[in-house]
């Protein structure tokens, strides 16, 4: 028996944190990792993938350099073995470095193996069996393949798999559009691969604004990306050159052949094979571990962090797990998850930046939502830069005068979209923002004139209209 004062399971985003600070704190830990340190953000999500889009990025610049007067001499041609191998620099420096930070925690024990419950804070890792006074689990979750008929019958790609792709597909069919299959979709086109995609719903990233989703297809339909939504009853055949994607969609031919499929329908957490209900720790019904707004499980001193709680989906809201966690155990704090302001992005290019409510769960919420939006066609800063697709959208309560959401897609949608996230958590007004100088040219700058330009949400602009100004 090895009994510490806390075990740790999996090393993705909050786990090796929150190993460091009870470390630094006196306490004996063990941590458990099965697989890769560092989890799916080093090895298979935001580092990967961003990497690979950075490639795709260079190659589309590349193509279109004369519009900037710049001669590129003869086609330009993509490497897949370089961009994998860069790639693979990356993450392997990443994974590394959280490997050798584990191993050197004071008062750390590392474990390689899986870990399952025995029994409420008991542990089993291979031969050893782990007892400690706190348990936290952050074992993250997977892609989840749906049973499509015909599914088991055929080669397909997950978003982990795609990693080790360093061939160009001729012809890449994407199941799955939302914000893994459409990051996927515009890096393989860029890098010369034919794409389409397959969106079971009747529009692309359905959590997002109907004006926001259909820019978002414009964009990608302007780089010859197909797109065939609606496709109600997907299964998948082998094809004389791959496979075959039936649909049965309202429009169109009813299946879509390619050399290579990518199923990116969603993820579910690593929690069935954790041995929960020996410990008394109960799940939702899609597996994800239930927790109070404190991040307790319903076993006493264990907690879940991360995505295998269902309460976030990325990896700052890991990290931000992490810190609420800590903060109350170590430093008598009292915060709770339900403090976090949603904020994410579609690394897509250009990319969409997200904070807080959209339009429906605005009104939704009861709010008298006033909203103030601009084209990209109107930011100078886009225009020099040759890169003005999308719009910006910012909601504000009329009665309250806060920022409840805003949609910032196009040039630098990720960053610009944070300007606003500190006056969010400061519930100041937003004729705060609206105030302050901003540097030109930049697209921020435009956040205090779309400021000032409020109208009521139902007369609002639409998408559409705002293409034609
Ligand atoms: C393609 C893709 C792109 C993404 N891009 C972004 C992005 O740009 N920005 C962003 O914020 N998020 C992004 N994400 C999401 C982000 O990667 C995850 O939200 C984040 O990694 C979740 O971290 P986690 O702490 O929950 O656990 P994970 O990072 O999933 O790590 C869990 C760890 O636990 C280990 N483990 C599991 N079970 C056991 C066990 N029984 N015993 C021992 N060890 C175990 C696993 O091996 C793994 O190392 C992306 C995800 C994908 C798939």
């Amino acid at each position: 028996m090895n009994r510490y004062d806390a075990i740790i399971i999996g090393t993705g985003q909050a786990g090796p944190s929150m190993a460091e600070r009870l470390a630094k704190a006196g306490m004996s830990v063990a941590v458990v990792e099965r697989a890769r340190f560092g989890g799916t953000c080093v090895n298979n999500g935001c580092t990967p993938t961003k990497t690979l889009i950075a490639s795709a990025y260079a190659a589309r610049l590349a193509r279109t350099a004369a519009d900037y007067g710049v001669e590129i001499a003869g086609p330009v041609k993509v490497d897949m073995a370089r961009v994998k191998a860069r790639k693979d620099a990356l993450v392997d420096r990443s994974r590394k470095s959280v490997e050798e930070w584990m191993r050197s925690l004071p008062n750390t024990t590392v474990y390689q193996g899986h870990a399952r419950f025995v029994a409420a804070r008991s542990v089993k890792v291979g031969a050893d069996t782990l007892t400690a006074q706190h348990v936290f689990i952050d074992v993250g979750g997977r892609p989840y393949v749906p049973d499509f008929p015909g599914v088991n019958g055929v080669p397909y790609l997950t978003s982990d798999s795609m990693m080790d792709v360093d061939f160009l597909p001729e012809h890449l069919v994407i199941v799955g559009g939302s914000y893994v299959g459409l990051e996927f979709g515009q890096m393989y086109r860029r890098f010369g691969s034919s794409v389409t995609v397959v969106e079971m719903g009747p529009r692309l990233i359905g959590r997002e604004d109907p004006d926001v989703a259909d820019a978002v297809r414009d964009i990608l339909v302007a780089e010859d990306i197909d797109f065939r939504l609606d496709a109600k009853c997907v299964a998948l055949e082998a094809a004389e050159r791959g496979v075959r994607v039936k649909l049965q969609c309202d429009a169109g031919a009813p299946a879509v052949s390619g050399t290579h499929v990518l199923l990116a329908v969603g993820r579910r957490p690593n929690t069935d094979d954790l041995g929960l209900k020996e410990a008394g720790i109960e799940v939702d019904a899609h597996g994800y571990i239930k927790v109070d707004d404190a991040l307790h499980t319903s076993a006493p001193d264990v907690y879940a962090l991360g995505d295998c709680n269902g309460r976030g989906a990325f990896t700052h809201t890991s990290y931000n797990d992490y810190e609420i966690v800590a903060d109350n155990l170590l430093s008598g704090a009292s915060r709770k998850v339900s403090d976090r302001i949603p904020i994410y992005a579609l690394f897509t290019d250009p990319p969409l930046g997200r904070v807080g409510m959209n339009e429906a769960e605005a009104r939704g919420a009861g709010c008298d939502v006033l909203v103030g939006q601009l084209p990209m066609t109107q930011v100078s800063r886009a225009r020099e830069k040759g890169e003005t697709q999308g719009f910006m959208k910012v909601l504000v309560d009329a009665k309250s005068q806060r920022i409840l959401g805003a949609a910032i897609l196009g040039l630098g949608g990720d960053e610009v979209v944070q300007s606003l996230v500190d006056a969010m958590y400061g519930h100041l007004p937003y004729t705060v923002v609206q105030h302050g100088v901003r540097i030109h040219p930049t697209v921020s700058e435009l956040i205090p004139t779309i400021l000032g330009e409020l109208a009521p949400l139902r007369s609002k602009v639409t998408a559409s209209d705002a293409k034609e100004k």
